[in-house]
C-alpha cells in the first residue's frame, strides 16, 4: 500500500488547489479523481472574480482568462435594465477546462501526484490514519494521515468517514447551460443576468460572453421546482432571435448548493472543502473562488496538524473557525438576501430595478446589510409594503 501524508479526493478546483498548497508546504500529497480528464465535463458558467484570483495569487493567463469582465447588466421581468459598469476589469470568463489543467500542472510541479480514472469507493479509519480504496483503471489502496474531501456537491467521502452531510432540495439549484456560438448580444465586457418568476424561478438566466459572438447561456432554478431547467432555458432562448439563430457547441449541467452552510466541516482525519462543504455564494451560485480559498485554509491547518502529529477533529477544528470568520458569516448574510429575493413577486423585482442603482443592488447582494437598510428605507419611501418585506429579511 502506497503511503501519503494527505489523500485529496476530487481533482477539480478545490482538490487541485489544495494539492498545490499542501505540496508547496512540503507534504506528500496524492490527488485522485474518477474522471478520465481533468476539467471535463466543465459544469460551470466559468465566471471568476479578480478578487479571488488576487487573494490566491494566481496571475490571469491568456490561455484561460479568455474574456475580461467589467461589470454586469441585470434585467428585471419587465425588461428594465440595470447596469453596473466598474470601468475596469473585475473578473474573467475563463476556459475552465484549461484552467483546471493549469491548476493540475502547478500542483504536480509543486510535488503532488495526480491520478485520474481513480474512483474512490471506500475510505476507512485505521490505527495509523485512513485507508483509501480505489477502483477503476488505476485500482489501488492508499494510506494517509488525512483525507481532504473535495468530491463535489453530493459528497459521499465525508459520509464514509462519519460526517453525514445533508442538504434540502430547496437549498440546491439545478443548473443547465449551453455554450453557444454565432449569437448576437451587446456589451461583451458585461455578464448579463435575467430575473423573473417566469424566466427562472428562484434563480436567473445568464449570458457569460466568451468573445463577441460566443457565450455560455445558462439557467439556475431551485431544484425543488417541478418544471425542468431545460424547459425554462429553451423558452427563454426561443424568445430571443439573436440567440435562437446560434448553435449549441456544448451542454453542461449540474447541481449547485446555494444554502445548507455547514457549521462543521471536519472530523478525525478529515477536512471537507468546496461544493462538498456547500461553500458557494447563495445568491449567484459561484463556487470556484470560494473553493480554492477554503483549500488554502485547509492546507495551512493540515500543516499545523502534521507539526503536532495530531489529526483529531479537535486539532482540525481551526479550519471551521477560520472559514466561518473569513467567509461563512458573510455567506450566511447573503443567504438571507436569497430568501428575500425568492419571496418577491415579479412586480416587486420590477420596483427594485426602478428604484435602486446598480451599485445599490451590488451592495445588497454582497451582504452589506446595514448599508442596504439605509438605502432601502430612503428609496422605497413610496413603496412601504416592499420596504417592509425587504427589511424583515435583512433584520431577522
Ligand atoms: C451549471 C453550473 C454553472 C456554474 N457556474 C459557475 C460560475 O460561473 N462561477 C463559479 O465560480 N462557479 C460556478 N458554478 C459552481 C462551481 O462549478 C462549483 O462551485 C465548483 O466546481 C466547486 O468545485 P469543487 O472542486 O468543490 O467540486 P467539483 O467541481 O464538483 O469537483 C468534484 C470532483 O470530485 C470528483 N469526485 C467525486 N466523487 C469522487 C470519488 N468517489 N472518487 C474520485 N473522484 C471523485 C469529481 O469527478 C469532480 O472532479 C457553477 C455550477 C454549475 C453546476
Amino acid at each position: 500500500m502506497e503511503e501519503y501524508d494527505v489523500v485529496v479526493i476530487g481533482a477539480s478546483v478545490a482538490g487541485l488547489r489544495a494539492s498545490y498548497s499542501l505540496a508547496k508546504k512540503g507534504l506528500n500529497v496524492l490527488c485522485l479523481d474518477r474522471k478520465q480528464e481533468i476539467g471535463v465535463p466543465k459544469q460551470c458558467g466559468e465566471g471568476l472574480s479578480l478578487n479571488h484570483l488576487r487573494r490566491l495569487r494566481i496571475k490571469p493567463q491568456s490561455c484561460w482568462a479568455v474574456q475580461k469582465i467589467k461589470g454586469a447588466a441585470l434585467y428585471a421581468p419587465n425588461g428594465k435594465k440595470v447596469e453596473i459598469d466598474f470601468g475596469k476589469t473585475m473578473g474573467f470568463i475563463i476556459e475552465r477546462k484549461i484552467f483546471e489543467k493549469y491548476l493540475a500542472k502547478k500542483a504536480s510541479k509543486a510535488g503532488a501526484t495526480i491520478k485520474v480514472r481513480s474512483n474512490v469507493v471506500g475510505v476507512k479509519r485505521t490505527k495509523k490514519g485512513v485507508e483509501v480504496r480505489v477502483q477503476d483503471l488505476f485500482s489501488a489502496k492508499y494510506s494517509a494521515k488525512l483525507v481532504f474531501a473535495c468530491d463535489g456537491p453530493q459528497s459521499a467521502i465525508a459520509n464514509m468517514l462519519g460526517l453525514p452531510i445533508r442538504i434540502k432540495a430547496s437549498d440546491l439549484d439545478s443548473g443547465l447551460q449551453y455554450e453557444m456560438t454565432n449569437i448576437e448580444f451587446e456589451q461583451p465586457e458585461l455578464i448579463h443576468l435575467w430575473f423573473g418568476n417566469n424566466v427562472a424561478p428562484r434563480g436567473y438566466v445568464w449570458l457569460f460572453p466568451k468573445g463577441k459572438e460566443h457565450a455560455n447561456v445558462g439557467i439556475g432554478i431551485g431544484a425543488h421546482i417541478k418544471a425542468s431547467a431545460k424547459e425554462y432555458l429553451d423558452k427563454w432562448i426561443a424568445s430571443r432571435p439573436g440567440i435562437r439563430k446560434g448553435s449549441i457547441v456544448e451542454v453542461n449541467s449540474g447541481v449547485i448548493p446555494v444554502g445548507g452552510l455547514l457549521e462543521k466541516m471536519t472530523a478525525n482525519n478529515l477536512i471537507v472543502i468546496g461544493d462538498a462543504a456547500h461553500q458557494v455564494n447563495p445568491i449567484h451560485g459561484g463556487g470556484m473562488g470560494l473553493a480554492m480559498e477554503a483549500a488554502d485554509i485547509a492546507a495551512s491547518v493540515a500543516v499545523k496538524a502534521f507539526e503536532k502529529g495530531d489529526f483529531s477533529d479537535r486539532a482540525l477544528d481551526e479550519y471551521n473557525k477560520i472559514w466561518w470568520e473569513k467567509y461563512g458569516n458573510r455567506l450566511k448574510r447573503i443567504l438571507r438576501i436569497r430568501y428575500m429575493v425568492e419571496s418577491l413577486s415579479d412586480k416587486d423585482l420590477n420596483a427594485i430595478a426602478e428604484s435602486f442603482t446598480g451599485e445599490e443592488i451590488m451592495m445588497l447582494q454582497s451582504g452589506e446589510l446595514a448599508k442596504s437598510k439605509k438605502f432601502i428605507i430612503k428609496k422605497l419611501i413610496k413603496r412601504p409594503r416592499l420596504a417592509k418585506i425587504m427589511l424583515r429579511y435583512l433584520t431577522s
